[in-house]
C-alpha cells in the first residue's frame, strides 16, 4: 500500500527490474527464507542502479534493524511499519500535508480494495514472530475506515478485502468487527466485503451471524489451522483444540452452506513425528478446505520453538510439504467439483490470452472466454462448467454490472 501513499499522480512507478530512482523493499520476517529474500532484493537494486536510494520498510528491519544497517551500510533510509512516512522521503513531506485525509483512494491495477484496521497481536504463537515485531493490538478508527471505504467505493471499487494482523481483535469503543461490517455493508454501491483472515478463537455468534445474514459479505473465510496434530496444535500455542475448530467449521457450514474456507499449515515443526504428520492429514481432509497454504517450519530466533530440540530433518519437512501440496490440489479440485452446473457471481479481474478470471465470493478462480462487454471489474453471472488445473471453467450467464 505503499504505492498508494506515494500516489501516482507524484511519482512514475516502474516494475522493480527497471532504473528508478528510488526502490522500496517492504520485508517480512515470517520465515528465514523471507529474510533471505529481502537481502537478496536490497542486493538486486544495488545492482541495478548503484545510484538509487534505497528504502527498507516491514518486518524485518523491527526485527534485526541493527543487522540490516550493518550488512547494508549504504541503504538510504530503514523503517519500520510507520509505512506513510516513506512518502515523506520520495515525495517531499509538503505533498504529504496537502493530503491531509488519513487514508487511501485507489489501489492501481486491481479490483479488490485493501482496508487496513487493525495492526499488532498477542497471542504469542510459539513459532510466530510477528507478535515481537508489530505493535500492541491497535484498531483503526472506525469512521476513518468508513470514510476510506466510501471514497475507494466512488473511485469504482466493488470488493473491499478488510485486513488486519488480527481481524477478529477490532474494537474502536464499543464496535467490534461485526459492527464495523454492518456498517460497512450500508455503503450504497458497495457489492462485496472479503475479511482476509480469522482466527478460530476469534469467531463468535456476531460473526456468523452477519457472515449468513448479509449477502455482501463473501462466503469465503481463511481460518488458520497450523497443525490437525492435538499435541503439535499444543506446542505449537494456539488458544483452540481440534474438536473447537471442527466445531466452528460446523456452525460456518450451516450458516453460509457454500462457504470455501481455506487454512494455512506448518509441517516440519519440532517433535512432529510421522504418526502426527499423518493425523494432521487425516484432519485436514476431514474438514475438506478449499484451499490450503502450507509453510515449512522456519525458525524465528527469540521465539519459544526456537528452543525446541527435536528438529525434524530438512529432507523430510520437504517431503511432507510437498505431500501436503499435492493434497492441496485435491482439495482445491474437490472444492470448486461440488459448484459444477451452479451459477455464482464472479468478479472479473484481468484478461489474458483471449480469457477473462475473476473470484467468486467463495473464492474460486474462474475462467471464462472473452466476450463483448466483458472487462475487469465487471460482476458477473457465471455458470461453472468443469475445472481446468486450479480454475474453474465457467460460461457467462450475464452481464449484472460493470
Ligand atoms: S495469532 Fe497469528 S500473528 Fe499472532 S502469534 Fe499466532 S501466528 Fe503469529
Amino acid at each position: 500500500m505503499i504505492r498508494e501513499r506515494i500516489g501516482t499522480e507524484r511519482a512514475e512507478f516502474v516494475p522493480f527490474n527497471c532504473v528508478a530512482d528510488f526502490y522500496i523493499v517492504n520485508t517480512c520476517t515470517v520465515t528465514e527464507k523471507s529474510d533471505r529474500r529481502s537481502r537478496s532484493l536490497i542486493r538486486k537494486a544495488k545492482r541495478i542502479n548503484p545510484f538509487a536510494s534505497i528504502i527498507v520498510t516491514g518486518c524485518y528491519v523491527e526485527r534485526d534493524y541493527e543487522l540490516i544497517k550493518s550488512k547494508f551500510p549504504d541503504v538510504l533510509l530503514l523503517f519500520n511499519n510507520q509505512k506513510k512516512d516513506i512518502a515523506k522521503y520520495v515525495i517531499g513531506e509538503k505533498s504529504i500535508n496537502q493530503k491531509s485525509k488519513e487514508g487511501i483512494d485507489s489501489f492501481s491495477g486491481r479490483t479488490r480494495a485493501f482496508v487496513k484496521i487493525q495492526d499488532g497481536c498477542d497471542a504469542f504463537c510459539s513459532y510466530c514472530i510477528i507478535p515481537y515485531v508489530r505493535n500492541k493490538i491497535v484498531s483503526r478508527n472506525y469512521s476513518d475506515i468508513v470514510e476510506e471505504v466510501k471514497r475507494l467505493v466512488v473511485n469504482g471499487y466493488k470488493e473491499i478485502v478488510l485486513v488486519g494482523i488480527c481481524l477478529g481483535k477490532y474494537q474502536w469503543g464499543k464496535i467490534k468487527l461485526a459492527g464495523l461490517i454492518k456498517r460497512v455493508a450500508k455503503i450504497k454501491d458497495l457489492e462485496r466485503i472479503r475479511l482476509s483472515s480469522i482466527e478460530p478463537q476469534d469467531i463468535n455468534l456476531e460473526i456468523l451471524e452477519i457472515m449468513g445474514g448479509c449477502s455482501k459479505v463473501c462466503d469465503h473465510l481463511h481460518l488458520p489451522l497450523q497443525s490437525g496434530d492435538a499435541w503439535i496444535l499444543k506446542k505449537m500455542g494456539r488458544r483452540y483444540s481440534l474438536s473447537q475448530y471442527e466445531e466452528i467449521v460446523y456452525s460456518l457450514r450451516e450458516k453460509v452452506p457454500d462457504i470455501g474456507i481455506s487454512t494455512d499449515i506448518i509441517t516440519g515443526f519440532p517433535g512432529e513425528e510421522s504418526e502426527n504428520f499423518q493425523k494432521g492429514i487425516d484432519f485436514i481432509k476431514k474438514i475438506a478446505f478449499c484451499r490450503m497454504h502450507v509453510f515449512k517450519f522456519s525458525e524465528r530466533k527469540g521465539t519459544l520453538a526456537s528452543q525446541f530440540k527435536e528438529r525434524v530433518k530438512p529432507e523430510v519437512i520437504k517431503e511432507r510439504s510437498n505431500k501436503l501440496m499435492q493434497l492441496n490440489k485435491t482439495l482445491q479440485n474437490n472444492f470448486i467439483q461440488q459448484f459444477k452446473g451452479k451459477i455464482k457471481k464472479v468478479l472479473i479481474e484481468k484478461e489474458k490470452n483471449g480469457f477473462f478470471t475473476g473470484f467468486t465470493g467463495n473464492y474460486i478462480k474462474v475462467k471464462v472466454a472473452s466476450n463483448k462487454g466483458v472487462e475487469a471489474n465487471c460482476l458477473l453471472d457465471v455458470k461453472i462448467v468443469g475445472i481446468e488445473k486450479e480454475y474453474a471453467k465457467g460460461e457467462i450467464i450475464s452481464s449484472l454490472m460493470r
